[in-house]
């Protein structure tokens, strides 16, 4: 059996100049590769012609660049969101997204082709497991929203969300060295304050992050301030309660001195009350925490309707006025090109 080639993206700086260094080349050409990987994102090998020959031979016979080939792309009629469907070597199908919203350009990345934990309301959720992305993979994903605007004359990319298909701290090891590559100051340069991970509850997975201190905005998806309300929507409660997850959100601010943003998918008639607002409220009551409102995404697999902008102002005002606590409301921008999470693979394994 031939060894499975080395993917490029997978490698850390060091790793490259190491690599380099192993097959007896100068670390110039390491940095030259970094170079074309992250400052020129360049989609083949073929296409690093200042590299010599005999490096570009030995890259060509043991590694692969693993650019993900784009099976579907469409814009949001509203221009603010565009949304990839990538192909993995194994031929299955990830999602990335990017959006311009905030006036900031922000790429979407799955961690997962699939995900495990089975929400009710997500499309991902709805289609179950099929395996974990590699770091490559993964950071494959921020190199094709990069290189997306860089041929558009457009802006830099300025941040990322671990939001897409997928649950980051069921693939913690492969995730982290992902976000280790895409960090480099000299390369994609997404330092702490651009990243965004979000959870839906792991709890080893939120200690761990406090204990490593890694550097990154923490997004934990509530959804609901009760367990048997938040079990019935996020069965990975029931792995991890409500107040397992809650003390460990506390250690994990404690901890790294951070605020976590608590995300809540308004669902009209489930969780959009002026009782649910309140209940949230008093939940995190006195946390470093801001509440990110995102009325629910139709999917297939659910009946469920968003929650009204009526009701989104009305828990806004509740937690401001009576709990002190933050909030957003997220628009349901790119909701025709069905920019929730795994709506897009949904739609196009469905025709
Ligand atoms: N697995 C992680 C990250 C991916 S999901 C997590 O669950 O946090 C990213 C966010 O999108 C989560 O807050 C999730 O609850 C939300 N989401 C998933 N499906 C949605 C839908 N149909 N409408 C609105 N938000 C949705
Ligand atoms: Fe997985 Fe997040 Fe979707 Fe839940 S919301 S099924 S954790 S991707």
């Amino acid at each position: 059996m031939t060894p499975a080639l080395r993917d490029l993206f997978s490698l850390t700086r060091e790793d490259v100049t190491a690599l380099m260094s192993t097959w007896g080349f100068s670390p110039v050409h390491g940095a030259r590769l970094w170079n074309y990987l992250y400052w020129e994102l360049v989609d083949s090998l073929g296409a690093m012609t200042e590299l010599p020959l005999k490096v570009r031979r030995r890259l060509e016979s043991e590694t692969t660049l693993g650019v993900l080939p784009t099976a579907l792309e469409t814009d949001s009629r509203d221009g603010f969101t565009r949304k990839f469907l990538l192909t993995l070597p194994d031929a299955r199908r990830i999602e990335t997204v990017l959006m311009r919203f905030t006036g900031r350009v922000t790429a979407c990345v799955s961690t997962q082709a699939g995900c495990a934990m089975g929400c009710v309301f997500c499309a991902t959720g709805q289609m179950g497991f099929s395996r974990h992305l590699t770091p490559g993979e993964i950071v494959a994903q921020v190199a094709h929203v990069a290189r997306a605007l860089r041929r558009a004359g457009e802006l830099r990319l300025r941040n990322i969300v671990l939001m897409g298909m997928g649950e980051p701290l069921h693939n913690y090891d492969a995730t982290m060295r992902a976000l280790e590559i895409v960090r480099d100051p000299s390369g994609l340069s997404l330092g702490a304050d651009r990243i965004t991970l979000s959870t839906v509850g792991v709890v080893p997975g939120i200690l761990r992050l406090a204990e490593e201190n890694q550097p990154l905005h923490l997004a934990v998806s509530l959804h609901a301030a009760t367990q048997a309300e938040r079990a019935a929507l996020v069965p990975a409660a029931r792995a991890w309660p409500l107040d397992t997850l809650m003390d460990a959100c506390r250690t994990y601010s404690q901890r790294t001195g951070r605020r976590i943003f608590y995300e809540w998918t308004l669902i009209e008639g489930k969780n959009d009350s002026v009782e649910h607002a309140h209940a949230v409220g008093a939940l995190l009551r006195g946390l470093p925490a801001q509440v990110n409102l995102i009325p629910l995404n139709p999917t297939e697999g659910y009946t469920g309707a968003p929650g009204r902008t009526e009701s989104a102002k009305a828990f806004q005002r509740i937690l401001g006025d009576h709990y002190e606590l933050p909030s957003t409301v997220r628009q349901r921008r790119g909701i025709d090109i069905a920019a929730g999470c795994g709506q897009l693979a949904v739609m196009a394994r469905n025709g």
